[in-house]
């Protein structure tokens, strides 16, 4: 998706020629279509993180393109819940940084929301967030690869890329070499290179930058529950308050664009890029969690079902707070026309359209 967003806003420009290389056969088969789908409003990340900044701006962008362009999405509306004085502390952060970067929340008394979501538990409170929504994400990716194509822009799939080499520091172009399935070779070179390669990105780091600036990947393992009894049946997205210092938002209810209710994800850190296997062992407490929020919830209609995986670079926070995980994209110093994109997890998808905006800047500034 962010790569797509990149390539798609680059070959906008008078004169571009830009190449979108994939590994898989077609776009989007890791991340980006394992996630939730939510268009988040920006309510958790911290006043001066890039998150905050391209969630804003990519949340107003991406409801445009959708509008404009029919491509599926939902303004649902959001809850967080608080069940008691410490959650009800922390919902009432998430408000007042909201207050302060304009994004709109505002608390609803106990017997409104008992009314408007009777299966919904609050014993402490409701923060509401009006601006969140969901969008199929395979929709806005079909998009995104058709005007990519539409406007000269070249899709070289089954490409995985083994190896980069800078000309003078990227100052005379780069050189990269792909090496398909089956061990042939090819290679393109280029004026920019741009590492969009979400769980792999630290490995295509590892191969341009010197030792020196190597980083290690971690990955934080997200596993979802579908969900298949027809009540409870809410129709908001319902987020657990957050807790300062985890690895992500609490394991919530969420909504496809059919309305059919989904929960997760949770946080487990493995080792694998590519560990998609469901996590059963904590199913127990992922359904403990939703009680608390979904009491009427039927446990025996939970199942697992897919998970997706955050690119992380340290055992780091999804909130704002101690340890908190920023995007990282920067020009890399000392490399000409080379933008590096790390951990790229959460809130990507709402942010991928001010990501391309924000690499654009970077490049042409
Ligand atoms: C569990 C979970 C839930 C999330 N929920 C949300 C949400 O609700 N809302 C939201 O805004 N964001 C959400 N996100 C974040 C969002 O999904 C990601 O930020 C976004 O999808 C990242 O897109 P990407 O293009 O960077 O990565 P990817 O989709 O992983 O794309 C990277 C591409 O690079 C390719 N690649 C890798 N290495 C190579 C190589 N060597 N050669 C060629 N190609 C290569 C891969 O094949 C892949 O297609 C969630 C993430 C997770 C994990």
């Amino acid at each position: 998706m962010v790569g797509l967003a990149i390539a798609r806003r680059l070959q906008a420009r008078d004169g571009a020629s830009t190449v979108l290389i994939e590994k898989h056969g077609s776009v989007g088969t890791e991340t980006s279509s394992r996630n939730s789908e939510v268009i988040h409003a920006g309510l958790y990340y911290g006043t001066d993180s890039l998150k905050t900044k391209l969630c804003l701006r990519g949340k107003e962008m991406l409801y445009d393109l959708c509008k404009t362009h029919s491509i599926p999405h939902w303004n649902t509306g959001k809850w967080i819940v608080a069940q008691d004085d410490t959650q009800m502390d922390a919902i009432q952060k998430v408000h007042n940084f909201s207050q302060t970067i304009g994004v709109p929340t505002h608390f609803i008394t106990k017997e409104e929301a008992k009314r408007l979501e009777p299966d919904v538990r609050c014993e402490a409170g409701v923060l509401v967030s009006p601006s969140t929504g969901i969008v199929d994400s395979h929709s806005l990716m079909q998009y995104l690869e058709g005007d990519f194509e539409d406007k000269g822009g070249i899709c070289a799939f089954k490409s995985p890329v083994t190896s980069i080499t800078p000309f003078d520091s990227g100052r005379s172009g780069w050189e990269i070499t792909t090496t398909s399935p089956d061990g042939e070779s090819s290679t393109i070179t280029a004026d920019t290179l741009i590492n969009s390669a979400g769980l792999f990105a630290v490995a295509i780091n590892n191969m341009v930058l010197p030792d020196d600036r190597h980083r290690k990947a971690f990955y934080a393992k997200g596993s979802y529950f579908s969900y298949s009894a027809s009540k409870p049946k809410p129709s908001m997205l319902v987020y657990p308050a957050p807790v300062p210092g985890h690895g992500g938002l609490g394991t919530h209810l969420t909504l496809d664009m059919g309305g059919r209710i989904r929960f997760g994800p949770d946080v487990e850190w493995t080792d694998s890029p590519t560990d998609y296997a469901p996590n059963t062992k904590s199913m127990k407490q992922a359904i403990d969690d939703i009680q608390t929020y979904l009491p009427g919830v039927d446990r025996d209609a939970i199942q697992p079902d897919y998970v997706g995986i955050r690119p992380k670079l340290g055992k780091l926070a999804a909130t704002s707070g101690k340890d908190f995980q920023d995007f990282y994209i920067k020009r890399e110093e000392g490399y000409e026309g080379f933008v590096n994109l790390l951990a790229i997890e959460s809130p990507g998808l709402t942010s991928s359209l001010a990501i391309a905006e924000e690499v654009e800047e970077l490049l042409y500034r």
